[in-house]
């Protein structure tokens, strides 16, 4: 009995020690482990903490992030922009990206200090850094200098600069809408419209004398007119009334052309800098539309070799993406692609504005209404360059009556090759398994991977975010 009795209880004791025995040991890992993450973590940040705040001091992360600046309001349409310290306008003044006017005076009042940034070192002890994260690094060229740059390129990839674009294992790299919308440079508001402009002087005019598209104080009135109306839905280029985008390329130096002028990515933050510029084709078109009637509405989008009708069909209910060679004879189905796509969408009842957007980047097509993405269609290979025609830009109509208005136009970051090692111009970068490629925003003046070549882990200090400007 006593044996039987004895046994579970030796057991049971056996048990209770093996268990404080497995605490003890438990309890001083954690102890050991907890000191040396201390000590490392303060080794690492002690000096400066694991957050801290810093001060932008050069303009190559404009306008993501800018450095000491003159904040300018054009003196003639009131558009307001940055216009960096690094590269200061001329005595005579800061020439306006929006109508050209180029004696903008600086006031000592316009100049503003750099962005307020916060550099979280946590971030990066938990995961890798991510495409696109703004990071502060420790600058390459031995000068012991911070930097802060974009992530474009990730530990194993290959990585190349081409026409402006990023690309990754030889594929284009596209940004996400907000990331696009958030990066983008205005190439034309026409909110801002110059003090003494009259109808003939805006960028936007009808596409013929008997168009039905007429200027109003605050954007275009289209009424069917009676040399054009069409009874047909309109599906080609050639059914609609269009409201047509002249290009004026305001920077440097001001020139008022036609519809021919080149678009450029020259931009107001480097006023003076001197450069070669380049021509962009990655746009982005906003508008609102007031639409009670709900009629047909399109716009046509001619850029980098490829025509592009996005019109929305009052008889289908829906929104169209269409490609054809019908538009442009340089563009072949066979080089292109027929690029097609359809969703439906029903256009809100009354007078309530709708705000489209519509934009060619990074080999993509999006329309965006109202904030939702309806339509993200990837876009084939680009003719080469001597087939291709200019950038142009159209509003369309067919019958009925609307009004648009708020129209802006801009474009994407251009990525240029290397401003001071032209020899590493469309270089590629091979990325080892733990190397990073950095970028600046603002590309023309940035010194940055693309001379430095690829960034170790070990060079990056941390995560950059935004705290006030
Ligand atoms: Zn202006």
């Amino acid at each position: 009995m006593a044996g039987v009795d004895l046994l579970p209880g030796n057991q049971s004791t056996h048990i209770r020690q093996s268990r404080l025995r497995w605490q003890f040991v438990r309890r001083a890992t954690v102890l050991v482990v907890g000191c040396g993450i201390l000590l490392a973590t303060w080794r690492r940040f002690g000096v400066q903490g694991i957050v801290f705040p810093v001060r932008i001091a050069s303009g190559s992360m404009a306008e993501t992030l800018v450095g000491p600046h003159w904040l300018v309001t054009c003196a003639h349409c009131h558009f307001q922009f940055s216009s960096g310290v690094d590269h200061p306008p001329a005595d005579t003044g800061a020439t306006c990206p929006n109508c050209g006017f180029s004696h903008n005076r600086l006031a000592p009042n316009e100049l503003r200090p750099g962005d307020r940034v916060v550099i979280d070192r946590w971030t990066y002890l938990w995961r890798a850094p991510s495409r696109y994260d703004l990071v502060a690094l420790r600058s390459p060229d031995g000068q012991g200098d911070w930097a802060v740059k974009r992530i474009l390129g990730l530990p194993g990839e290959t990585v190349a600069i081409r026409e402006g674009d990023v690309y990754i294992n030889d594929q284009p790299l596209r940004k996400s809408w907000p990331l696009l919308a958030e990066m983008a440079v205005t190439i034309h508001d026409d909110r801002h419209r110059p003090t003494d402009a009259t109808a003939d002087s805006l960028h936007w005019q009808p596409g013929h004398a008997a168009s039905g598209w007429h200027c109003t104080a605050d954007g275009y009135n289209y009424a069917s007119s009676a040399d054009f109306h069409s009874t047909r839905v309109a599906t080609h280029a050639a059914d609609w009334d269009w409201l047509v985008y002249r290009h004026q390329s305001g920077l440097p130096p001001p020139t008022i052309s036609d519809v021919d002028a080149l678009w450029l990515d020259n931009d107001p933050y480097n006023q003076s800098l001197s450069r070669p510029l380049h021509r962009i084709h990655d746009v982005l078109l906003s508008f609102q539309v007031r639409n009670p009637d709900q009629r047909p509405i399109a716009v046509a989008l001619t850029t980098n070799g490829h025509e592009f009708l996005i019109a929305w069909r009052p008889d289908l209910r829906q929104w169209e993406l269409t490609e054809s060679s019908e538009f442009n004879p340089a563009s072949t189905n066979e080089s292109s692609g027929q690029q097609n796509a359809r969703v439906l969408y029903d256009w809100p009842p009354g007078e309530n504005r709708v705000t489209c957007q519509v934009a060619y980047c990074d080999h993509q097509v999006l329309l965006i209404v109202n904030g939702q993405i309806l339509i993200k269609q990837t876009i084939g290979p680009s003719p080469p360059t001597h087939l291709r025609q200019p950038c142009a830009v159209r509003i369309g109509a067919s019958r009925g009556s609307l009004h648009v208005g708020a129209i802006r136009l801009a474009r994407d970051i251009y990525y240029t090759p290397a401003p001071t090692v032209e020899s590493r111009s469309d270089s590629v970068e091979v990325l080892g398994p733990a190397q990073y490629l950095v970028l600046g925003d603002n590309s023309p003046a940035s010194v940055d991977g693309r001379e430095w070549g690829p960034v170790s882990m070990g060079e990056i200090i941390g995560r950059v975010v935004r705290w006030q400007r």
